[in-house]
C-alpha cells in the first residue's frame, strides 16, 4: 500500500515519507525481515526478546536465560552498560556482564541484545548479536552512525520525547551507512500524566507500518514500569500488530539491581508468552 495514497493521510506524515530514503515504506515496499541466529523479526515472524534489565551474576543471567529459553523466547536481553538516571545508581557490569551474557548464549542457544551506550564501547560488543541503541541514545548521530557501519542488527529504541518523524530519522541514520537490520522499538514516551513510567504509544505500531518496512517491536515493560501493567499492554501490543515484544524478567524481582518494579518473574512471563501466542492467533488475518 502507499500511504500517500491511503485516505485521510495528512500533511505531517507526507512531509515524515518524503524525507526518508531508506527506511520508508514507498522506497520499499515490501516488510523487511531481519534474522539473528535461528530467530527472525518482521513479515509475519514474530520475536519474544526477554531478559532481566541488567546482567548481575552467571547464576542470575544463565538462570533466567534457561527459564525464558523454556517459555519459547527467542532473543536473550541483558543491560552491561545502563543508561541510569541517576549516577549514583549501579552502572552494570561493563564488560564482565557482556562476557556472563555469552556464557547464557553458549548454555541455551538464544542470540543476545545489548545496550551500546558510547563508541568507545563498542569492541566489546563484537560478539553481541543485536546491538541496543537506548532511548535516551537516540538522537546521538555520531553513534547512529557508527553502527550504521556494522554488519549486524540494532535494536532501535524510541526516544523519550521523539516524534515518529524523528524515530524514522534516526533509523535513517544508521541505514544510510549500508546497514540495513534495523529493528524499530516503540517503548513509551513522555506525558502529562505520570500514572505510569512512560505513556505506551501503541498507536505508533500500526502508523511506522504504514511509513516504514523496518520491524517494529514494543517494550511494554519501560513504558508501564509496573509489572502487573506489562500482560495487558503486551498482549495489546500483540494485538495491534507488533511484530515482537521486549520483556524484562528476574528471578527475583525484589532483589533486582535495576528496574525490578517492572521484571515479570520467570513464571509470569511464560503465562504470558502464551497468551500472546493466543492473541497472536486471534487477530491472525490468515
Ligand atoms: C533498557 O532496555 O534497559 C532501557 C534502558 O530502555 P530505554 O532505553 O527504553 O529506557
Ligand atoms: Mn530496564
Amino acid at each position: 500500500m502507499d500511504p500517500i495514497a491511503s485516505p485521510g493521510i495528512t500533511e505531517e506524515t507526507k512531509q515524515i515519507i518524503d524525507a526518508l530514503r531508506y527506511c520508508s515504506r514507498r522506497e520499499h515496499p515490501e516488510d523487511t525481515v531481519v534474522r539473528v541466529g535461528d530467530a527472525s523479526i518482521g513479515r509475519g515472524h514474530f520475536a519474544m526478546i526477554a531478559g532481566p534489565c541488567s546482567v548481575e551474576s552467571e547464576e542470575q543471567i544463565v538462570g533466567i536465560a534457561k527459564a525464558v529459553k523454556a517459555a519459547g523466547a527467542d532473543l536473550l536481553r541483558g543491560g552491561a552498560f545502563k543508561p541510569r538516571t541517576s549516577p549514583y545508581d549501579f552502572q552494570g557490569l561493563g564488560a564482565e556482564g557482556l562476557r556472563l551474557l555469552k556464557t547464557a548464549r553458549e548454555e541455551t542457544g538464544l542470540p543476545v541484545v545489548s545496550e551500546l551506550m558510547g563508541v568507545r564501547e563498542l569492541e566489546l560488543f563484537e560478539d553481541v548479536d543485536v546491538i541496543q541503541i537506548g532511548a535516551r541514545n537516540m538522537q546521538n548521530y555520531e553513534l547512529l552512525k557508527e553502527v550504521g557501519r556494522l554488519k549486524k542488527p540494532v535494536l532501535l529504541k524510541r526516544g523519550l520525547a521523539s516524534t515518529l518523524r524523528e524515530f524514522l530519522l534516526s533509523a535513517e541514520y544508521i541505514m544510510a551507512e549500508g546497514n540495513a537490520q534495523v529493528i524499530l522499538c516503540e517503548r513509551g514516551i513522555r506525558t502529562f500524566d505520570d500514572h505510569t513510567r512512560s505513556t505506551l504509544d501503541l498507536s505508533a505500531v500500526p502508523m511506522l507500518g504504514e511509513l516504514t518496512h523496518l520491524p517494529v517491536v514494543v517494550d511494554p515493560s519501560h513504558a508501564a514500569g509496573i509489572a502487573r501493567l506489562v500482560p495487558p499492554m503486551a498482549l495489546a501490543a500483540a494485538a495491534c500488530g507488533a511484530d515482537g515484544l521486549m520483556i524484562e524478567v528476574h528471578s527475583d524481582p525484589a532483589r533486582a539491581f535495576s528496574d525490578g518494579e517492572q521484571a515479570l518473574t520467570p513464571a509470569e512471563y511464560a503465562a504470558l508468552a502464551e497468551r500472546v501466542s493466543r492473541v497472536r492467533e486471534a487477530v491472525s488475518s490468515r
